[in-house]
């Protein structure tokens, strides 16, 4: 083992068992939440009725297996989907921006251009609609048809995605790296030796074709537009229903959308993030942005989709207050951030720490150590309150993501602690408070 990869001594989501049950509860925990939210049932309240969800199971899964388990239509639409997003994403034009240092010295160039692929996205939709002359696009009529084969394809691609990175870790570089190897930069959380863990948690830091960095496009593009146009083939399907749609659904609509976009175009800021700095890229990744996050996080707009619930004004207000104080505090912590470390503020109060990086003492980040986090489970709770007080099953959301950021927490402060030693105590010692001000 080389200095640039050494091995790694702490094994996250309990090691290799972990990782195990990981692989295959996830993909069983999307399945299960269809189960739940579909056109031929969906959960009211708590009360599960078995015999319709088991019906589910033996008709669309069971007696269909070759369909739901080798669905050529999908498998065709979801490779064009793929493959042409990476195609624009390599050939529509952006600005340059290097990443972070790596460890050997480097920094990786990105092409930024979500803005320019956005507006072509939403232009050819508009385009479409404009075209058939009314809201009932056939593409959109398919991906409401097709969620639980679509579910499935998205998880098999992960799988084979994951596969081909994982290989590819092992194929040293054409070029050299910035210490004059051929050595690729392997994740230090994924670099065990153990095939099965290093598969799940992603070996190699920054897999590449040529300038394509896979780990951001799969993070920005084909699961995040999924995502967006599964809201609107929810919309659309309501709209052919009732003939017009719900305000709960047009607001987690209208949320998740400012949301998704906001992602999407703010991608400068994606290349600080700790899956881009630090973590690898396997199945748990991969699963995560191409199908875990299209199909768990458009739930709400799901289940709203299956039934006429609309909120009073009240509700709609007390929501919309929630949803844009939790944006607010997560755009504005997150730039503040961002602008500190670019020097745009070089008023605010910080700690100079020995690797020549200052952490912030002031403004949002003297309120909280993840101040941005705590916005971030504001938008989520929001979001689920769209769908009333209807069933608990739309509140998974908020609860699983406020258990993602706990566990991001505990792993950042675990990285900070180790990077900053001394000066990281003195920033936690100044600012206590780790997501809420005055609560955790
Ligand atoms: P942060 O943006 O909080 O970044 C943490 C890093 O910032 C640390 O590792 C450290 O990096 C640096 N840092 C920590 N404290 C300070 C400080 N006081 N001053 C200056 N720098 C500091 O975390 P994430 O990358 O996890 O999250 C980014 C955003 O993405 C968040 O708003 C989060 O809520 C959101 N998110 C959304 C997800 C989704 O699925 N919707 C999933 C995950 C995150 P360094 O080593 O450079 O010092």
């Amino acid at each position: 083992m080389t200095e640039l990869n050494p091995k790694s001594k702490q094994l996250d989501f309990s090691g290799v068992p972990g990782s195990i049950i990981l692989t295959v509860a996830l993909p069983v925990l999307v399945l299960f939440l269809y189960l739940l939210s579909n056109d031929d049932y969906h959960l009211v309240q708590v009360s599960l009725d078995f015999e319709a969800v088991k019906n589910i199971v033996k008709n669309q899964i069971i007696d269909n297996w070759r369909d739901c388990f080798f669905n050529y239509n999908c498998w065709i639409a979801y490779c064009s989907w793929f493959f042409g997003l990476a195609v624009m994403d390599l050939i529509i034009p952006g600005k340059w921006m290097q990443g972070v240092q790596l460890r050997d010295g480097s920094k990786l160039w990105y092409l930024i251009n979500g803005k320019e692929l956005s507006l072509a996205l939403i232009t050819v939709l508009l385009g479409r609609i404009y075209y058939i002359g009314d809201f009932n696009l056939p593409e959109l009529a398919f991906l409401y048809e097709n969620i639980l084969p679509l579910i499935v394809t998205t998880w098999e691609f992960s799988i084979i995605l994951a596969t081909f990175c994982y290989i590819g870790s092992f194929i040293p570089l054409i070029g050299k790296n910035g210490k004059g190897t051929k050595e690729r930069i392997l994740a230090v959380g994924g670099n065990s030796g153990n095939p099965m863990f290093d598969w799940f948690i992603g070996r190699e830091l920054n897999p590449r074709v040529g300038y394509w960095d896979i780990k951001l496009f799969c993070e920005l593009r084909p699961g995040m537009l999924l995502w967006f146009l599964l809201n609107i083939a929810y919309i659309q399907k309501q709209y052919l229903k009732l003939g017009y749609v719900t305000n709960s659904l047009l607001m987690v609509n209208i949320f998740q959308f400012i949301y998704i976009f906001d992602g999407v175009l703010n991608e400068e800021g994606c290349l600080t993030m700790i899956d881009i700095t630090t973590d690898g890229f396997g199945f748990m990744l991969a699963f995560g942005d191409l199908c875990w996050v299209p199909m768990t996080y458009s739930l709400q707009a799901r289940y709203l989709s299956l039934m006429e619930f609309n909120l009073p004004l009240w509700a709609v207000v007390m929501i919309t207050v929630i949803m844009l104080s939790g944006f607010w505090i997560f755009k504005s912590a997150n730039n503040q951030k961002s602008y500190f470390r670019q020097g745009k503020l070089p008023n605010m109060k910080c700690i100079q720490t020995e690797s020549g990086t200052k952490l912030l003492v002031d403004g949002w980040w003297g309120l909280a150590q993840h101040i941005n986090y705590f916005g971030d489970i504001l938008i989520a709770l929001s979001w689920c309150l769209t769908t009333g007080f209807n069933t608990p099953l739309t509140y998974f959301y908020v609860s699983y993501f406020a258990c993602l950021l706990l566990d991001r927490q505990k792993r950042d402060e675990a990285k900070c602690s180790k990077k900053y030693g001394k000066y990281w105590k003195q920033y936690t010692e100044q600012v206590p408070w780790k997501i809420i001000p005055y609560v955790y």
